[in-house]
């Protein structure tokens, strides 16, 4: 036997390189012989330094005499859970769908494991049981889901805040709870999990829940992960990394905020925990229930295609429920001419009044949006003639330029539509806003501190800053805030009268083919933010185009109707869901030539149909260029020869958020 030796085939999760070979052969040392299995996790040398990795398989092998020596597996890093085929099954499929080298995707399933591990402790009050009564659509959508359990599905749970969506979800949750089983919660926001703590605990018992999101210790993960692998915590809420989680008996999965874009993670390996949700339930063979007051086009897409099944439950009738109103500005009419920088008069007014009244107030400018062109007159921007998306102004060259296509075309010295004077930058910024909004705070109460808040990236990134701001605004002592779309539906307050969105145009011209689906789930979100509030308050949206018909369809949360007419210009202009984009952008070396050799191998990989658009340099730089692919959702691509076509390429599978 002297020739044979036990070899092991293992997936390092550590310096991966995208474009390498994912699989590496090393010896196993005696006493390792009867331990090592599929799934574990060993410790190996590669490249000078010692590397986590996955055992992938093993077998006997005779070696060849004059074989270079393997390297033999170190040890069997038993404080880390090994990953079942249902995880390895899930690393796969991420891979594979979001183009990333396997050891990428398994790193992220591989927590670290301080030497002192702490316990989860939550505190909520004692468990109560329910009394809620459902009325009867809730009824039947509780028991359909009731129904589902046990099987794969997914449905979508939608109704406007009070229309008991968590009261059915949560009947659900109980049953599935009931049966032993595990259940994932999955929310976009940190803030999001933390605010379930109480209810859940209320009914299903601190006992039963974990949190997962990225801002608990290493120390604290790693005991999570722990009980999860071991099936003692049941419930599981957590932020988009709850679904990479080594789950013991998985039964349920609840994806609350569907339409939220934070489910995507941005950095490589990419993945949409939405999607990975789904696949999760295939491959436990358990429902999960997509929750949103209205459902993003893709979820609609896949409702009409009858992947999902929708579980509607109506507005409530409730007498101190009051519908906020919803007002459209037509910033084009000489009475409403915008006379400060941001705020129009009437919505200089409308805050006037309400600040008077003592009643708190959101004003929001679009965080995607600036940079493109718009005429002061009708509201016209300047499209690229084959993307159908909004051309961005470079000032330094005085052009107009596709983000997609690279079109490049001078701005026209009249409105083409209306024939006016001209069109003029459109930039907003929270700062300018915030002095203006001040000033007029500042006239009505002249004395006091604190009335005043903003919240978007920049002040964000303080978190004690974030802290006070939700302390001044909870105690009512913030009257106003201004911000981006970052003020969440955690500031729906009970004495916020008005919402304002200063320019709905740098939403509907944003440079992204998803400008208007985002524009009006995000109105819709912030129409959501006044449900709660008494009297009912109203949105204003400030315009230059009063007439475009999304605000109509808004006014009535007619999305179905809104989605149809965004479907068939997305299918007429080749956009998602018809089919699926990556963007590669190069950069270093000779991006140029670079991105032409790359263009080159890329058209001998991809299937028939596809569509190479670039390359480009974007922005107007010369030291990166991009390439936007488009391919059918099920095109046969594989993912490590397109690694290897693209070199070292950055890949962005499914660019949606960042444009
Ligand atoms: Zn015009
Ligand atoms: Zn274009």
């Amino acid at each position: 036997m002297a020739d044979f030796q036990r070899v092991i085939n293992i997936i390092p999760a550590q310096k991966v390189a995208a474009a390498s070979s994912s699989i590496f052969t090393y010896l196993v040392p005696p006493r390792l012989h009867n331990i090592l299995r599929p799934g574990m996790v060993v410790r190996v040398p590669l490249r000078r330094s010692e590397v986590l990795g996955v055992v992938s398989s093993q077998e006997m092998h005779r070696l060849p005499a004059d074989t270079k020596k393997l390297k033999e597996v170190l040890d069997h890093a038993s404080e880390i859970p090994p990953l079942d085929e249902k995880r390895l099954t899930l690393a796969n499929w991420m891979a594979q769908k979001y183009f990333s080298a396997l050891g990428q995707t398994l790193k992220l399933m591989l927590p670290r494991v301080p030497a002192r591990v702490r316990e989860q402790e939550l505190v909520g009050r004692e468990r109560q049981t329910a009394d809620f009564v459902l009325t009867e659509h809730q009824r039947s959508a509780a028991s359909q889901l009731g129904a589902a359990l046990g099987k794969p599905g997914i449905f979508f749970l939608g109704g406007p805040s009070g229309s008991g969506k968590s009261e059915v979800y949560e009947r659900a949750i109980e049953r599935a709870l009931a049966g032993e089983k595990q259940i994932l919660i999955l929310v976009p926001q940190i803030d999001d999990a933390n605010a379930l703590i109480a209810p859940f605990a209320r009914r299903f018992g601190v006992e039963n829940l974990c949190i997962l999101h990225s801002a608990i210790s290493p120390a604290e993960r790693a005991a999570v992960w722990r009980s999860v692998h071991e099936g003692r915590k049941k419930i599981i809420i957590a932020t988009r990394s709850g679904v990479l989680a080594p789950f013991a008996d998985l039964g349920l999965i609840v994806v609350e905020r569907e339409h939220d874009d934070s489910f995507v993670e941005e950095q490589m390996p990419r993945y949409d925990a939405r999607e990975a949700a789904i696949e999760l339930s295939r491959l436990w063979s358990c429902p999960t229930i997509l929750v949103d007051h209205i459902p993003s086009l893709r979820a609609y897409f896949q409702i009409r295609e009858k992947q999902i099944t929708l579980l509607p439950l109506p507005n409530p009738v409730k007498a101190d429920r009051h519908e906020p109103t919803i007002k459209i500005i037509d910033l084009s009419s000489p009475h409403s001419r915008a006379r400060g920088e941001n705020l129009g008069d009437q919505l200089r007014y409308a805050l006037e009044e309400n600040i008077r009244a003592k009643r708190q107030a959101i004003l929001i400018l679009n965080r995607r949006g600036g940079g493109t062109l718009l005429c002061p007159d009708c509201g016209y921007t300047p499209k690229c003639p084959s993307c159908e998306v909004s051309l961005i102004w470079f000032e330094a060259r005085k052009k107009l330029q596709c983000r997609q296509c690279g079109h490049t075309e001078d701005s026209p010295a009249r409105c083409p539509s209306c024939l006016g004077p001209g069109l003029r930058v459109m930039r907003y910024g929270t700062q300018s806003l915030e002095q203006e909004v001040r000033a007029i705070v500042e006239k009505t109460f002249p004395q006091s501190a604190h009335l005043v808040g903003r919240l978007d990236a920049d002040t964000a990134k303080d978190k004690k800053n974030v802290a006070q701001i939700h302390k001044d605004w909870d105690s009512g002592k913030m009257l106003v805030l201004v911000g981006t779309q970052l003020i969440g539906s955690r500031f729906a307050s009970k004495s916020l009268g008005l919402v304002g969105v200063v320019s709905a145009d740098s939403f509907l011209a944003a440079p992204h083919y998803r400008a208007l689906e985002n524009a009006f789930t995000d109105f819709a979100d912030m129409s959501g933010l006044l449900t709660r509030a008494k009297p009912a308050g109203t949105l204003y949206i400030q315009t230059f185009r009063a007439e475009h018909p999304l605000f109509e369809r808004l006014k009535h949360f007619d999305y179905q109707n809104f989605y149809e007419q965004e479907l068939s210009e997305r299918k007429k202009f080749h956009y998602p869901p018809f089919v699926r984009l990556l963007r590669v952008n190069i950069t270093g070396g000779e991006p140029r030539r670079e991105a032409a050799a790359v263009t080159e191998k890329l058209r001998g990989i991809l299937p028939a149909g596809s569509e190479i658009i670039g390359p480009t340099p974007p922005a107007g730089t010369h030291d990166q260029w991009e390439l936007l692919v488009k391919f059918a959702t099920n095109a046969p691509i594989d993912s490590s020869s397109l690694r290897r076509a693209v070199g070292g390429a950055e890949l962005d599978p499914d660019p949606a958020v960042r444009w």
